[in-house]
């Protein structure tokens, strides 16, 4: 419950994620593709800049993959930075957070921050219930 990024991040990168949507896409892409775009649907390794930041869209099928799919931050209501924040001190916060707090930090509605945090913690728990797929990436961001 206490890992949530993989590697220890550097104070001037969080900084950067908890501030700014554009790197947070950034971060999520290098995750998701560590080794370079493979196409999810037919295997394909060359890709161009897809709609979305960060996305990848495939040379061959065309299929266009968003960096935050298949992750707790996809469909995400606000911004992503935000997203970050709740995510990062929720699992790796040296104390609990209340989502009033979250809330007042963010300029969000308690209710988002109270629905977001509801959201971490199933994928916490209920890792067992995903596919393959969704297991593996949110594994990547929350491990
Ligand atoms: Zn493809």
């Amino acid at each position: 419950m206490s890992r949530i990024f993989k590697k220890e991040l550097d104070p001037e990168r969080l900084e950067e994620l908890f501030t700014n949507d554009e790197k947070c896409f950034e971060f999520l892409a290098e995750v998701k593709w560590p080794d370079g775009f493979v196409c999810r649907k037919c295997g394909n390794t060359n890709y161009c800049p897809g709609k979305t930041p960060h996305s990848r869209r495939c040379t061959k099928c065309k299929t266009e993959e968003s960096a935050a799919s298949g992750t707790i931050f996809h469909n995400c209501k606000f911004p992503i930075h935000k997203a970050f924040y709740i995510a990062y001190n929720v699992c790796k916060g040296k104390e609990e957070v209340s989502t009033y707090e979250f809330a007042r930090r963010l300029s969000l509605r308690q209710m988002t921050c109270w629905n977001f945090k509801t959201k971490i913690r199933h994928a916490l728990q209920e890792m067992d219930s995903l596919s393959d797929n969704e297991r593996e990436s949110i594994q990547k961001i929350l491990q």
